[in-house]
């Protein structure tokens, strides 16, 4: 019997019907007594000198749990074949090691290496991460006949919806993302999929002025190439293709800076064009996924509330997670972490600080006296590692 008999389609996006057996394995890999404590005691822990308070909303959202308890499903159902995931299925260390303790290989990141599927056959099975994967890679994968279970989030999926409309509808997708991040990269792809489809991811208001000077004022065309050589499709014509222009952005962006792109470009396009065209030459769709706007909103909230410093605990290649620690870090000392061995001491922590800067130590961290530590954490940070945190924080602290 070969793969595609045991499971006749080529693509799986629902699961296997196994929640119920992998149930005990995500609790006791991810889940944390003393945060469930915590949420029921309204999200805060007094512990001698120090009080915790926990964000309202932090830590796995309903797009990593659909993309993990899948991944648990495919293990459970194929214990016997070879499982691999296109990249990283999240942007956590600790979930992608247990997925390879496991027995899941990851391929070669770099999807510029076009022999990077080479080995994979028929009888092998890929998942496909909860931020997708590009239509070429889908495409070659379905091709070689494998099991294709595609964890990629519904919110995501939204997004590719509407960057494939507007190619359709003749507008250029302006995205406001990082045009190396795996969904930037998948949600580009999208526009291709039609002749003519054309994308220019920005990062920032800054690069957003630079596009949008374009459009009022015209330019030098191989700068503007040349500045967005990876951020836009092959074939892009500044002049023709910045006319009509749609905006979508990667899930996980500012969204007011999101909001703030879009409308740069909805006034650049009036300007240049009148008022009276803006209806036919702009669209804009607001594609923050409601996980991270809570995660926003919450920890935006918690700053504003009496707090002496701030926690933000998750990878520091995940992108909603390093948006948090901007927001904080505009209201209070804030230390982003990726996980409890992070704190060094009660005088030293190991901390990435926001922006691109590298890791870094800081010393005196925790000031003496009462302290009051905020804490949150990206969406794909599970309750175990916020736990560990905060039992390391007290443990160091009480040893003192
Ligand atoms: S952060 Fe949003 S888009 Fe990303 S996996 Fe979670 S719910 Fe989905």
């Amino acid at each position: 019997m070969s793969a595609t008999d045991i499971v006749p389609q080529a693509v799986v996006r629902r699961g296997f019907g196994l929640k119920d057996q992998i149930r005990d394995s995500i609790v006791s890999d991810y889940h944390s007594d003393l945060i469930r404590r915590i949420k029921e005691q309204g999200h805060t822990l007094g512990m001698g000198r120090l009080t915790f308070r926990l964000a309202q909303e932090f830590g796995f959202c309903y797009g990593v749990e659909f993309a993990l308890n899948l991944a648990y499903e495919t293990h459970k159902k194929f214990p016997d074949r070879r499982i691999f995931l296109t990249n990283e299925i999240i942007h956590n260390p600790r979930v992608n090691n247990r997925l390879h303790e496991m027995g899941i290989d990851f391929l070669e990141a770099s999807s510029e290496n076009p022999a990077r599927f080479a080995h994979i056959t028929a009888d092998d099975i890929v998942l496909i991460p909860a931020f997708g994967a590009p239509v070429d890679e889908f495409k070659e994968l379905k091709d070689k006949g494998c099991l294709v279970v595609d964890t990629t989030c519904g919110s995501v999926v939204a997004v590719w919806k509407r960057v494939e409309k507007y190619a359709r509808e003749g507008f250029t997708a302006i995205i406001h993302g990082k045009f190396a991040h795996e969904e930037t990269h998948a949600t580009s792809s999208q526009a291709l999929k039609y002749e003519g489809g054309k994308y220019l991811i920005v990062l920032n208001q800054e690069e957003a002025q630079y596009v949008c000077d374009y459009i009022v004022n015209g330019g030098d065309k191989e700068a503007l190439l040349r500045k967005f050589e990876k951020a836009c499709s092959p074939d892009l014509d500044p002049d023709q293709d910045l006319k009509r222009v749609g905006l979508a952005n990667q899930t996980t962006m500012l969204s007011g800076e999101s909001l703030e792109i879009a409308e740069m470009f909805r006034s650049a396009i009036e300007r240049r064009y009148g008022s009276e065209l803006v209806a036919d030459q702009f669209r804009h769709f607001d594609t923050i996924c409601t996980a991270t706007q809570d995660r926003q909103d919450a920890v935006n909230k918690l700053v504003q509330e009496n707090i002496d410093l701030m926690i933000v605990i998750g990878g520091y290649n995940s992108s909603n997670t390093t948006h948090l620690c901007e927001i904080a870090s505009q209201h209070v000392p804030t230390y982003h972490i990726d996980d409890a061995s992070c704190v060094v001491s009660p005088s030293r922590i190991r901390h990435k600080p926001a922006g691109e800067a590298p890791e870094v130590f800081t010393d005196r961290w925790l000031p003496d006296g009462e302290v009051t530590v905020g804490l949150t954490a990206g969406a794909s940070t599970p309750d175990r590692v916020v736990g560990e945190v905060v039992d390391r924080i007290v443990n160091l602290a009480f040893e003192q």
